[in-house]
């Protein structure tokens, strides 16, 4: 198979590419060119401000579930989360993600509180939400309050291997029904999944590929499982860097314009799997903007990176790492190039 051709591929021929690591070379240079293509050396900064932990879901493999009676739980007020974008806009952040756990506290009148007091103060930001699974209505309300894109892992596109990671009352089906909600509404919309998730096969990558081809996500976030030692999934391996690098790079082939972060869970795997996560594929980093003080209680897996730094810090930090494998990051908005 011609890798620039991979939108066209068969099952057979992606289930070749994806088990196997003698194309990777190949395969990273090729969704480096196309990278480079849509978007230059650019990657762009999503300021991301992790305001809740609690949660009323109940993940498997999540360590701030429901269940997990050790998470010590927090809530950022609205004043606090505006002083994090005012850091972050100082920094040149000009987009900002609220994610956090799905948090009843947060009422649809207090998620459009917030979201209309960044638009208004930082009009030339973008405001992304990361906080689950809602109605359409709701959706509708964060859109007219000022948000213009939002974050929804679909998980895993396979409905068994769903109900694997989920305990009953959760759907894969009603997930994605989120997203297209999204899509009508007019967001630019970011879904993804994790790698080597419990119980995950090949075959659950491929439905994961076919899932996104039909959905056509501006943006989309993968980065490996990572077991946290406070989930009935505590004893599972991890996802690998080589996997995540290997989806990073098809992702890229098959969806040219999409953004594509680095994440945290890629540097947390490795040392450097962000900058290698760049150089196969990825245009977007996360740097965290989150009180220094709460860091450490949005521990999603087990040894997150970052949670020790000043935002300045975490800035710096990212900055020297793009730039050390060739890109560099600009102070935009940074939106999808159709
Ligand atoms: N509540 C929102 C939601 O459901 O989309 C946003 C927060 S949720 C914690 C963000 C993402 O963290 C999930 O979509 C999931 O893919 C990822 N995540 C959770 N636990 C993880 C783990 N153990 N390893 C890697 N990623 C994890």
């Amino acid at each position: 198979m011609v890798l620039y051709d991979i939108k066209n591929a068969t099952n057979e021929e992606l289930k070749a590419l994806i088990e196997s690591s003698s194309n990777d070379n190949q395969l990273f240079a090729a969704a480096d060119s196309v990278r480079r293509r849509h978007y230059g050396d650019e990657v762009y900064l999503r300021g991301l401000i992790e305001f809740t932990n609690y949660c009323k879901n109940d993940c498997y493999y999540c360590g701030i579930r429901r269940s997990n009676r050790q998470a010590d739980r927090y809530r950022l007020s609205k004043d606090e989360i505006m002083q994090c974008c005012n850091i972050g806009y100082g920094l040149g952040y000009r987009t900002f993600v609220l994610q956090g756990g799905e948090d009843p506290y947060y009422t649809d009148n207090r998620i459009c509180e917030i979201v209309s007091e960044i638009h208004s103060e930082y009009p030339d930001c973008a405001v992304t939400l990361s906080i689950g699974e809602k109605s359409k209505e709701s959706y509708q309300q964060y859109y007219d309050a000022g948000a213009r894109r939002y974050l929804l892992r679909h998980e895993t596109a396979n409905d068994a291997h769903y109900k694997k990671l989920h305990p009953n009352g959760m759907s894969g089906a009603e997930r994605k029904q989120c997203l297209y909600w999204l899509k009508e509404i007019g967001y630019q919309v970011g879904t993804g999944f994790m790698v080597g998730s419990p119980f995950q096969t090949t075959e659950n990558l491929i439905e994961d590929l076919r899932f996104m081809q039909e959905l056509m996500p501006d943006m989309i976030g993968i980065g490996p499982y990572i077991s946290h030692s406070q989930t009935p999934f505590s004893s599972f391996t991890g996802g690998t860097l080589e996997l995540t690098l290997r989806m990073i790079a098809i992702l890229r082939l098959m969806f040219p314009y999409s953004l594509i972060p680095a994440t945290t869970a890629l540097g947390t795997v490795d040392a450097t799997g962000r900058e290698k996560g760049l150089k196969a594929g990825a245009n977007v980093v996360m740097p965290n903007l989150s009180p220094v003080n709460v860091r450490k209680q949005y521990e999603l897996y087990d040894n997150k990176i970052c949670t020790g730094e000043e935002s300045a810090q975490c800035r710096g930090c990212l900055e020297r790492r793009v730039n050390s494998v060739g890109y560099r990051i600009v102070n935009s908005r940074g939106d999808v190039r159709r």
